[in-house]
């Protein structure tokens, strides 16, 4: 009997082990990526946040693998995103900011996946992963990317910068049933708990006062739609799902109030969901650290399709099946701060330890202070000197130099990035190639100002012209040699009529870095605000002749020369502008 019995657990063993290894050749099944944008692991349900119902994302924990410590190496959109969909670190695929192109270097899950016979299709929620904008690159392998409009003439920020998630799923879902034929792989971005946070009915009533979780509960309702869908086509069980935050949001921890300034666990914990075919390991929980760089190579093999050599992540597959592995490390970096003129970030987090390089560097046991309050940074521990040794590592192995420039953003696309609460490189207030950026102050003693300006910025993307301007002079209060600053109280300032201090705030500008286009124009168009023609004649001249290909340095001047009674001039500089835009002068 007990031999029997023993036989019987072997054979049982066996078959389970042929079923965990490699897949059949029918493998190519549907897979779907549903990226939830700006959500903390600590306030989804299944994560243990009692104050929230997320029903949809618990079901899929029920039925999938849940990793509790799972890592960004970004706080940023872009980059974060890049991250999950190439499986590399920013330091090696490069998309460090807004609008930087992804190199043709490295393969994306799509173009592998298409490769392979798969329809591809990618649906976003924000127009800061718009291909054609903000995130060049990252349609590659793509049959269909849902981008933004070009010109939109809608005045609230649905539809033209921001869609709520229940539309994005449903134009997944329409493009779905035109395309029944499987494999297919579906990419799915849910924007809605990035800030501002602003649910839609009945979530606003239910999370009064607590937003942020409204949101989250009311983008899980999106996402319970989708998987409700593909329930009913009958498309749900054989599907693998992944579902992974794209970063955290510091909600006020260490005095961040939103995200990409900082590297701490509240803005780079995200839940990871992974829903395996058939309800293969239902209900497991991984308790490993692991990272979204390894969400691609998980997929790769779960389709069987070869993995890239030189991926910085590693499929999650052994930890699913219980395998002891060595610690992954989860580096994290973000520039974010130069665009404020303050020092870049980068950490490591291994083994319970976390190491940030920063000009005042922090090092913190998470194991009794996980809410990294203190910090016991001394250059002479010695799990310091190894997490600096693994960093520096990793930045000797990425030298090869994957950084490329950010691609010319149009002046139109620098106004998304604002109405979405960012800073643009025009913005930044010193190099980015600083050579040193440990001289450059830290962000730590700045991040004030950082709130400050992002509530300004949002204020004044909604017409509050008297709050942004109240934030905006207590960060010059703060730092009265804030470019960043100074450009946007000018901007408040001539829409709110005063151009006067609107001149003052631009003449400051130019005074901080003279060659600011931004700081010229809002200037010249103070000027012209107040009449002073002869002026603003002086300083577009002089704009123009530098030899600026911005069509709206002529624009202005030939306003300025119609100001003074000067047609002919006005006429010329017109058509110089319109020259510069390919369009035929005007009669
Ligand atoms: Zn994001």
């Amino acid at each position: 009997m007990k031999v029997s019995a023993f036989i019987l657990i072997c054979f049982l063993a066996a078959c389970l082990a042929i079923g965990q290894g490699s897949e059949p050749e029918n493998a190519r099944r549907d897979v779907f990526l549903i990226t939830i944008d700006t959500l903390r692991s600590d306030h989804v349900h299944c994560y243990g946040y009692e104050q929230i119902e997320t029903p949809a994302l618990d079901q899929l924990a029920k039925q999938g693998i849940r990793f509790m410590q799972a890592f960004t190496p970004s706080p940023i959109t872009n980059t974060s995103h890049t991250s999950i969909l190439t499986g590399l670190l920013p330091i090696s695929h490069g998309v460090s900011d807004f609008g930087v192109p992804l190199k043709s270097d490295y393969p994306t899950l799509a173009e592998l996946q298409k490769k392979q016979g798969y329809l591809t299709a990618a649906f976003i929620g924000s127009v800061i992963l718009d291909s054609k904008r903000l995130a060049p690159g990252l349609d590659r392998g793509f049959d269909f990317y849902d981008n933004f409009p070009e010109k939109s003439q809608a005045k609230l920020r649905w539809g033209r910068i921001e869609r709520r998630g229940m539309d994005v799923v449903q134009r997944a879902e329409k493009w779905l049933d035109e395309h029944q034929a499987p494999p297919r792989l579906v990419w799915i971005h849910l924007y809605d708990p990035h800030d501002p946070y602003e649910p839609p009915f009945p979530f606003a009533e239910i999370y009064k006062g607590r937003l942020y979780d409204g949101e989250i509960a009311y983008t899980d309702s999106a996402l319970g739609h989708f998987l409700a869908f593909l329930q009913k086509r009958g498309w749900y069980d054989s599907a693998l799902i992944f579902v992974v935050g794209d970063h955290g949001e510091g909600l006020g921890e260490h005095h961040e109030d939103t995200h990409g300034i900082f590297l701490y666990d509240s803005t780079t914990h995200v839940p990871l969901i992974l829903k395996l075919p058939n309800g293969r390991e239902a209900g497991r929980v991984v308790d490993e650290q692991v990272r979204t760089t390894d969400i691609m190579p998980t997929i790769l093999e779960l389709v069987g399709i070869s993995t890239p050599a030189s991926l910085d992540g590693v499929s999650l597959m052994p930890l699913v099946l219980g395998a002891k592995s060595a610690s992954r490390p989860a580096f994290g970096e973000t520039d974010y701060p130069q665009r404020f003129g303050w020092a870049p970030l980068r950490s490591v987090r291994q083994d319970g330890f976390k190491l940030i390089e920063a000009p005042r560097p922090e090092f913190y046991d998470l194991h009794s202070d996980a809410e990294e309050l203190r910090n016991h940074y001394v250059p002479w521990d010695a799990t310091v000197q190894t997490l600096l040794e693994t960093l520096a590592e990793l930045t000797a192995k990425s030298q090869s130099g994957a950084k490329s420039s950010p691609s010319s953003v149009s002046s139109g696309t620098i106004d998304e990035l604002h109405a979405l609460g960012y800073l643009g490189a025009e913005d930044a207030q010193s190099s980015t190639n600083v050579p040193k950026p440990s001289l450059l102050p830290d962000p730590k003693d700045k991040i004030e100002e950082q709130n400050l300006m992002h509530i300004a910025t949002m204020a004044s993307e909604d017409g509050q012209w008297a709050k942004a301007r109240v934030a905006l002079e207590k960060v010059l209060h703060l730092d009265d040699k804030s470019l960043a600053a100074r450009l946007l109280l000018g901007h408040v300032y001539l829409n709110s009529n005063n151009a006067r201090a609107a001149e003052d705030q631009f003449e400051a500008a130019v005074l901080l870095q003279p060659g600011n286009m931004e700081a010229q124009f809002g200037m010249a168009k103070a000027l012209l605000r107040e009449k002073k023609f002869a002026d603003a004649v002086d300083l577009l001249e002089e704009t123009t002749k530098s030899g600026t290909k911005d069509p709206e340095a002529f624009e202005l001047l030939a306003q300025a020369y119609t100001g003074l009674g000067k047609p002919v001039l006005a006429k010329r500089a017109a058509g110089q502008a319109n020259s510069i835009r390919g369009t035929r002068p005007q009669q």
